[in-house]
């Protein structure tokens, strides 16, 4: 992560604001309404305390000022809800639009980069980072406009009634802010730390709670718990110092208003008794003296909002950015760019080169060209840059340098959801989804019928146990397939793939050690798979793909050897050498 995007948080709050700025305008001017009706009240209040006292008003001369009163009281509370809505309003699309990005950015990245991110991290972001968003929005852009507004608009009031008050208003009112300003200083960054241990916190939970039965196998049980203790103290330590300098700020903002207001009461005071003011203008002023620190004290508490939201921007600016550095994105509008539907397109990587963001060249100089129907293997050491070339040739990874062809056209022209309507992958730990198999299947064609389901796990060799399951389609898998083997999750994954009816299929072939009868089993469903199909497989055994069309040899990022099988053991190479390691 980056340490310049800690700085753009604030910034890209800022930059979102027009996403709702309808709401939080209506919501300004509610708010705004609602101040200068409780001037409007004071001042009735200030007439009528004045009328009872010094002109022994009887009950019939004040009944209307009472009425009035009562009704200016349910005006503004009706203001007050109005607000609290179209707030609420702000809120919710803000959460609702920064959600929808960060999925559909999420949908763009590549495999690789799931395989480096921590779940955690990316959970917490997505959840309470978001919500902590509606708190700047809803609460304290609307504020912080009403902190200038309201008190403006009593002072235009009170400096023709009594100026000497007015000044102490004026003078004291910036001590308030720039006070707010001096601890908030202290307080963004402390929040931005606390927000980063949440983090933490939740990647290593998950981490724990993933590898459980890890932990459990190697006796680690104990020093795990340890472990999430202690990262659970630090973050309640961290929370408390936030608490502890968000409270010690009200207490500031608080004791500075109220020292102001006395100020303000006293000369009052003074002035009265030696006649130099009217009761009801001093009245009326003492009424509107809190009314005048009140948004200026409430900010006090919306900083801390905004704050709180800084510190959660940081990780979805982390996340966005790493997104737009990532693949290609969608591109509008060059749908008319079309393949032909339903066949494999001709697929070419020409001098194609790939460096990781960190700086890792993972691939150089890629010349290679997939024909439609044709199946492909590629092999290699671990690091040799497989899963990037799959990565690539799905679309999911961008090359730094070279293209992408499909069917003669710019792959980069393409729509990504468009492209890959034509593809389908099935990764080395395919991830079933909470329901039936049934379910698992017809995601990949939800107009799929129980024949056309029964057909595919037939050709992907899955036939047999889902029938054996106690209910067979419609049997209850979870998450990680419930009870299924690692080879039968596959099969079923592949199962899907032909249902999906995708004329390119990328498969990362299943690296741990499967039986003779799986891996029979795992060899007919790739060659159903590849009829009628491009297909790639990325294979870490060599038993699978003898009868591959072509079998690409990676090494260090680049292609050294490519050939059949037969062709590529007869040239003593290194396929020849790897044969040689693993014999069968
Ligand atoms: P394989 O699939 O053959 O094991 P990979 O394509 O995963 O190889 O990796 C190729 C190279 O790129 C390796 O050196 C690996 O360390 C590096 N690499 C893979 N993923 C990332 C990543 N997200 N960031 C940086 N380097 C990466």
């Amino acid at each position: 992560m980056s340490a310049t995007t800690a700085a753009d948080a604030p910034g890209w709050l800022a930059s979102q604001k027009s996403r709702v700025s309808g709401p939080v305008a209506t919501t300004i001017g509610l708010g705004l309404a609602g101040g200068l009706l409780l001037i409007v009240q004071a001042s009735l209040f200030a007439l009528l305390a004045n009328a009872v006292i010094f002109d022994n008003a009887g009950l019939a001369r004040i009944a209307p000022w009472l009425i009035g009163i009562a009704a200016l009281v349910l005006v503004r509370a009706g203001l007050v809800y109005a607000a609290q809505q179209s707030a609420f309003v702000a809120g919710r699309r803000i959460k609702t639009a920064i959600r929808a990005r960060l999925i559909a950015r999420l949908g763009t990245l590549g495999i690789v980069w799931q395989r480096a991110t921590p779940t955690g991290d990316v959970v917490n972001t997505l959840t309470d980072g978001v919500e902590a968003l509606e708190a700047y929005y809803a609460r304290y852009l609307p504020q912080s406009a009403l902190a200038a507004l309201i008190p403006l608009s009593i002072l235009v009031v009170v400096v023709p009634i009594d100026w000497l008050s007015a000044l102490i208003l004026v003078i004291t009112a910036p001590l308030i802010p720039v006070f707010m300003v001096f601890i908030g200083r202290g307080a963004e960054k402390l929040n931005q730390r606390q927000w980063r241990r949440m983090g933490q916190l939740s990647g290593h939970f998950l981490d724990a709670l993933s590898g459980l039965s890890t932990l459990r196998i190697f006796n680690l049980g104990r020093r795990e718990a340890r472990l999430i203790a202690r990262f659970s103290e630090e973050y309640r330590l961290a929370t408390l110092r936030v608490l502890r300098l968000a409270f010690v700020s009200s207490l500031v903002l608080e004791f500075l208003a109220t020292v102001s207001i006395a100020m303000v009461a006293v000369l009052i005071g003074f002035r009265l008794l030696w006649g130099d003011l009217g009761f009801a203008a001093g009245f009326v002023v003492l009424l509107l003296a809190p009314e005048f620190y009140l948004p200026l004290r409430n900010m006090g508490s919306v900083y801390h909002a905004r704050m709180e939201a800084i510190g959660a921007a940081e990780g979805i600016v982390v996340l966005l950015d790493e997104a737009e550095s990532g693949p290609a994105t969608a591109m509008p509008g060059t749908e008319q760019i079309g393949l032909a539907a339903g066949r494999a397109p001709y697929i070419e990587l020409r001098d194609v080169g790939l460096c990781y963001p960190d700086g890792t060249p993972a691939l150089r100089a890629i010349d290679l060209a997939i024909t439609p129907g044709e199946t492909v293997a590629i092999v290699g050491a671990s690091g040799a840059g497989k899963s990037t070339l799959a990565g690539v040739l799905l679309g999911l990874l961008a090359p730094s340098t070279g293209q992408v062809w499909v069917d003669g056209i710019d792959r980069s022209q393409l729509d990504a959801g468009y492209w890959h309507r034509f593809c389908a992958w099935v990764p080395q730990q395919p991830r079933l989804f909470h329901g039936t198999v049934r379910d698992n299947l017809a995601l990949a064609d939800p107009a799929a019928d129980d024949a056309t389901l029964w057909h595919a796990l037939e050709r992907a060799q899955a036939r047999d146990f889902v029938a054996a399951l106690a209910d067979g389609l419609d049997t209850a898998i979870g998450e990680r397939g419930l009870s299924l083997s690692g080879g039968e999750i596959q099969r079923l994954a592949i199962a899907r793939a032909l249902v999906s009816q995708a004329p390119f299929v990328v498969v990362d072939e299943a690296s741990a050690h499967l039986d003779r009868p799986n891996e029979v089993a795992l060899t007919a469903a790739l060659a159903e798979l590849g009829a009628g199909r491009s297909l790639v497989v990325i294979a870490h055994r060599l038993a699978t793909i003898r009868r591959a069309d072509r079998i690409v040899v990676l090494d260090a990022g680049r292609i050294v050897e490519i050939g059949t099988h037969n062709r590529l053991r007869a040239a003593g190479g290194p396929y020849a050498a790897m044969l040689g390691e693993a014999p069968r």
